[in-house]
């Protein structure tokens, strides 16, 4: 597993971290996969203990009177999603259904952030962008360090920011910006 920056002695995570509010100092025992990160802590309010796992594609969450409880819940979760035979809908169990490609188990409820193509509106991308678009795009296209940056930290998204960064350039030809 890989523990949450903010939960290591030294790192620049730790130190703004313990400045808001310290964490408790807790050794995860359950064997998670390699590329899984870690977190937990006591929670604020309301003040629940917790125990976060982040597998590739999905996240889950164990509360419980203890931290070690729930990282033993968030555990037991996990297993039954990995030995799950699953079914996907966009149906979150006991609420809404949601339209941006994030899917959840009927059997299980394991969460999936990217199951489904996202549903869009038709011509959802003929109109003016944004203050905040136009912005969004000038830093894309200019900040080169802040660009170098995030393909450092997230590698993965190296295409999908380069994606949105052209259609934002069409919409902005096309339409012009709102303002
Ligand atoms: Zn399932």
């Amino acid at each position: 597993m890989r523990i949450a920056a903010h939960h290591i002695k030294g790192t620049k995570e730790n130190d703004f971290s313990e400045m808001l509010h310290p964490s408790p100092a807790y050794e995860p025992t359950c064997a998670w996969p390699d590329d899984c990160m870690v977190q937990w802590g006591n929670g604020l309010i309301p003040a629940t203990p917790f125990f976060e796992a982040f597998p590739v594609g999905t996240f889950i969450r164990g509360e419980a009177p203890t931290i070690a409880e729930a990282e033993q819940k968030a555990f037991e979760k996990y297993q039954r999603d990995l030995s799950c035979d699953h079914i996907w809908g966009r149906q979150r169990p006991g609420g809404s259904l949601y339209t941006n490609g994030a899917g959840w188990c009927r059997k299980c409820g394991g969460f999936r952030g990217k199951m489904f193509k996202p549903i869009v509106e038709l011509g959802y991308l003929r109109k003016p962008l944004t203050r905040w678009e136009r912005d969004w795009l000038e830093n894309m296209e200019t900040d080169h360090e802040m660009n170098a940056h995030m393909d450092r930290v997230y590698p993965n998204e190296i295409n999908e920011r380069l994606k949105s960064q052209r259609l934002l350039r069409v919409r902005l030809n096309l339409f012009g910006c709102a303002q």
